[in-house]
This record gives C-alpha cells, sequence and structure tokens, in this order.
C-alpha cells in the first residue's frame, strides 16, 4: 500500500508564513514600498519642464546610495547608449535616467518628510515578517539608542538651515546634523533604524538648534509612529537630566541612560553616603579568564539637587584586569535593579555603542560615503541624500537578517567595502534583469557560461 504522507494544516501554513515573510521582505517588495510613498509626494514642477518623472529621479538617487556609488547614473547610462537597456532600469524601474544635476535640483525641493514614512513602512514589514521579536530585551521591551552624527560640514557652503560654530579666529564652520534612533539587541550585530531627526536651524529663531531639543522631538515623533511600542531609551550622559527624562516619561518610555560622574555631582555624592551606610547593592564575579566583574546597585535616588528631582534607580559596572579598572560606566533607569536583573541592565547600557559601531561607521567608513560631500544644495538635497542613504542601509541590514541569498553572497566577501566594489564592477559592465539574479552570478560565475 502506498503511504501518503498527510501534512497538517498548521505545515502549510507555515510554509506559506515563511514564503510570505521572505516575499514581502525582498528587493522587490521594499523597493515598492518606496515607490508607493514616492508616488503620493505631489510634482510641484511645471508640467513642460518636467524631463523625468518624480519616481525616476528619487529611484536613481536612491540606487546610488543603494550600490554606495557617486558615478552610478553616469555609467548606466552609458549601458543605456549601447545596449538600449541599463540596471537602473531593470532593478529599480527607472524608465529615463536624469542627469545628475537635474536629479539633485530635484531631490533638493522634496519635502524631507514625505520620505520618512518609508521606515516605518520597513519596520512594520519587519514585524509582520516576526523579525522585529528577535531584538525583544528584558521579556517584551525594545532598547531603543539615541545619538547625534554631523553628515556634512564645510567652511564655505551654507544655507540658513546650517548649524554655525565659530572658531577663536573667528571662522565660521558650518555643518548639517541628525539625531538617529535604531533598534538594538545585545546580541545582534544588525540595527533597526528608525526616521533620524535633523538638527538645524529654523528661520526667525534666534538660538542654534541642538541635540537635546531634536531628542525632545524626536521623542514625540517615535511614540506617535509606534504608539504601542514598549520602548527603554539608551542614550549618553547628555540625556539623564531631569527634562528630559520628564519627556520620556511622559510618552511612556522607559530609560537607561548613562551618568557621568561630572553631569551628576550631587547624585554621585548621595550615592557614595549611601555606600557608607551600608544601602548600596553589590555583586562580584570573576569569569573564565580571571577578569573581575563587579556591579553595584542602588534604587529611588534623586537625581540631581532640585526639590523636585526626579527619583531614579543608580547602577554601576566596573570590570577588573589585573588588579586594574578597565572599563567603568554608571547609568540611572526607571527599571527597579535587583540581583537578577543588574546584568542585563548592564548588557543594555553597554550596547548604546552598537549606535556608533553598527550604523555610524558603517555609514562614515564602510562605502556608504555618509560624509561625502554628495552635495549641499539649497533646500533639503544634503538631507534627503542622507535618508536615501540611510534606507539603503536599511535594506541592507533587512537582507543580512532575513535573506539567506544575500547572507551567501556576502559570506564570500571578508569586507563590506569589498562585496559592494564587486557589486558595483559587475553592473557597470553586465546588464542583470533582477536583484536575486545579480546575486546568484556573483555566487557561482560559472553558472552562466
Ligand atoms: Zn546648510
Amino acid at each position: 500500500m502506498e503511504y501518503i504522507q498527510i501534512y497538517s494544516l498548521d505545515f502549510f501554513n507555515d510554509v506559506c508564513l515563511e514564503y510570505k515573510h521572505a516575499k514581502h521582505l525582498s528587493f522587490e517588495a521594499l523597493c515598492n514600498t518606496m515607490r508607493k510613498r514616492i508616488g503620493d509626494i505631489e510634482d510641484n514642477r511645471e508640467i513642460r519642464k518636467v524631463e523625468h518623472c518624480l519616481h525616476d529621479v528619487c529611484m536613481s538617487g536612491f540606487a546610488m546610495m543603494y550600490f554606495q556609488d557617486p558615478s552610478l547614473l553616469e555609467f548606466q547610462q552609458r549601458l543605456e547608449d549601447k545596449a538600449r537597456n541599463n540596471n537602473l532600469k531593470t532593478l529599480f524601474s527607472v524608465k529615463t535616467i536624469p542627469k545628475d544635476s537635474q536629479m539633485r535640483d530635484v531631490i533638493d525641493k522634496l519635502d524631507s518628510e514625505k520620505l520618512k514614512p518609508i521606515f516605518n513602512d520597513f519596520v512594520e514589514k519587519l514585524r509582520r515578517g516576526k523579525q522585529l521579536e528577535r531584538f525583544l530585551f528584558m521579556k517584551d521591551y525594545y532598547l531603543m539608542s539615541i545619538d547625534g552624527s554631523e553628515y556634512f560640514g564645510s567652511d564655505k557652503v551654507k544655507c540658513p538651515g546650517c548649524l554655525t560654530k565659530e572658531s577663536k579666529s573667528g571662522k565660521i564652520h558650518y555643518t548639517h546634523q541628525i539625531l538617529q534612533s535604531v533598534i538594538m539587541h545585545p546580541d545582534m550585530r544588525q540595527v533597526i533604524p528608525l526616521a533620524p531627526e535633523a538638527i538645524k536651524n529654523v528661520d526667525g529663531h534666534q538660538k542654534q538648534d541642538c541635540e537635546i531639543q531634536a531628542g525632545k522631538r524626536l521623542i514625540q515623533k517615535i511614540r506617535q509612529d509606534h504608539p504601542r511600542l514598549k520602548i527603554i531609551i539608551v542614550g549618553d550622559s547628555l540625556y539623564s537630566k531631569q527634562p528630559f527624562i520628564e519627556k520620556l516619561v511622559k510618552h511612556r518610555m522607559r530609560y537607561i541612560l548613562t551618568a557621568k560622574d561630572n553631569d551628576h555631582k550631587l547624585l554621585v555624592e548621595w550615592v557614595n553616603e549611601q555606600r557608607q551606610l551600608g544601602e548600596v547593592s553589590s555583586y562580584r564575579t570573576t569569569d573564565t579568564k580571571g577578569i573581575v566583574h563587579e556591579y553595584e546597585w542602588i534604587n529611588d535616588v534623586p537625581l540631581n539637587g532640585r526639590d523636585d528631582a526626579q527619583m531614579v534607580n543608580y547602577f554601576h559596572y566596573r570590570i577588573v584586569k589585573n588588579g586594574k579598572v578597565t572599563y567603568k560606566s554608571s547609568w540611572v533607569t526607571d527599571i527597579s535593579v535587583t540581583e537578577h536583573n543588574v546584568r542585563e541592565l548592564v548588557r543594555g547600557g553597554r550596547s548604546r555603542w552598537k549606535i556608533e559601531n553598527e550604523a555610524f561607521n558603517t555609514l562614515k567608513n564602510q562605502g556608504y560615503h555618509i560624509e561625502h560631500n554628495f552635495g549641499h544644495g539649497k533646500e533639503n538635497l544634503s538631507f534627503n541624500f542622507f535618508l536615501f542613504n540611510l534606507l539603503a542601509f536599511f535594506i541592507h541590514q533587512i537582507f543580512e537578517l532575513t535573506d539567506a541569498l544575500y547572507q551567501q553572497c556576502r559570506g564570500k566577501f571578508s569586507s563590506r567595502r569589498a562585496f559592494w566594489q564587486c557589486l558595483k564592477n559587475t553592473i557597470i559592465v553586465l546588464i542583470f534583469p533582477d536583484w536575486q539574479t545579480l546575486l546568484e552570478r556573483i555566487i557561482d560565475p560559472m553558472a552562466f557560461l
């Protein structure tokens, strides 16, 4: 008798679900999401002056960032001239390639706020694909790190939005900065970027914008975009001040914020006094390498000397190697610290470096050219380019998390830079029908001969 295996309905659901995940996080699906948002942007140009539609201009700018190649348009135009086809057309559905200057003019005038929802669309796709839950921390929270970074600087080029800094010699330096937030996890190499907040001057305001003000705007927006997300904000000592903590409380966010001794003299004094009274708890452990890890904590201490001082929980961590302290840091949090969670809290607080290492350093040094002068423009060019760059980085992070083909291809190279260099070189000379074929070709060039 022939044996027929009967699969349960769950099996089919699982298979379908997995297929669906892969599909809605594919290159085509993510590009379509971008395309839909770009399609919603009103094109205010005079029709008779429009040579390239908004879609073609934006996707060309994005493709440049995606392949981390400032000369992408030029090379694809050459392919078009010779072969009547090009990779911008096949991969990004760009019908006509704009000239570099045309693209810059249009992107300069584009309202940056219209691009920001794409970040939430991607986060939502990750959530639906059950990828976001890989980042869960302390059961049902998401660690969200916030930090500022500069992406444009010049002594000559400027706009009304530029931040200014005067040197001792009276020379003025112009910069553009952003405040970035990423969802992260101590055990995950990838980070999930959210829409950044520009730190920029606004006409009519006397005082310059600054990171902390941008921070207050950013957390409000994050709460609006993610009303139910359980969030722990992780930030440096700049943020462990009462006005900012009050904002976090108002927006139902928890926090683990670095508290440097110099910024919190009264708090440190208080903790020292309590230590002498034996009120500070501690825990000490030696690992297999003989390195000593020391933890200290005390709950319900005043953050500062104000009458209405915010009450916080304080914890400290120290690494001692061969009798010498090699690392130490302190944090304040609204999470009650116990001997059961102090190590996890330290891991959460220490993972703050991920925003610098995994996001900013990658964007600056791994080929994304975030500080490269892609152009300042007159209105929004540099910020819009930054957003395209970050969206490209976001998609690459999604592939690192979910796409086996991408991971296999990336695994063939020792560095991210070498991987992208190979992709860049390949699409200059060959035209691919889709992204997947490009990766397959890189993985196994012989299979195509
Ligand atoms: Zn400017």
